[in-house]
C-alpha cells in the first residue's frame, strides 16, 4: 500500500455556476437522492452531485432547473431548484 506523504492532491471540484475548480471541501454539494435534489452540506448523502463554490456571486446566483437537470441528469423541477436556491441563501449568513 502506498502513502502519500509529500505532495498530496486535493480533489477539485468544478462549480456549476462558475466552472471554476476549487477544493472540494470548500464547496458546496447538492445530491440528486431518488429525484430529488438536496442541499449537502455534510457531503454525506449517496448519489450523483454536483458543487457551487462558496462565493458569494455563485452562492446568491438564481439557479436554472434546466442546468440542474442537465448537470445531474436527472429532471429536477423549479419547485425543487427554487427550494434549493432558498436554503443556499439562508443557510449561508454573511
Ligand atoms: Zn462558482
Amino acid at each position: 500500500m502506498a502513502i502519500l506523504t509529500s505532495v498530496k492532491k486535493l480533489p477539485q471540484r468544478t462549480c456549476i455556476v462558475c466552472r471554476g475548480k476549487n477544493p472540494k471541501e470548500t464547496m458546496i454539494r447538492l445530491a440528486s437522492v431518488e429525484g430529488e435534489v438536496k442541499l449537502d452540506l455534510e457531503a454525506r448523502l449517496d448519489g450523483r452531485g454536483i458543487y457551487i463554490c462558496s462565493s458569494k456571486g455563485c452562492r446568491l446566483t438564481e439557479l436554472d432547473a434546466g442546468k440542474l437537470s442537465y448537470s445531474l441528469k436527472t429532471t429536477v423541477t423549479k419547485d425543487n431548484t427554487a427550494s434549493i436556491t432558498e436554503q443556499l441563501r439562508t443557510s449561508f449568513k454573511e
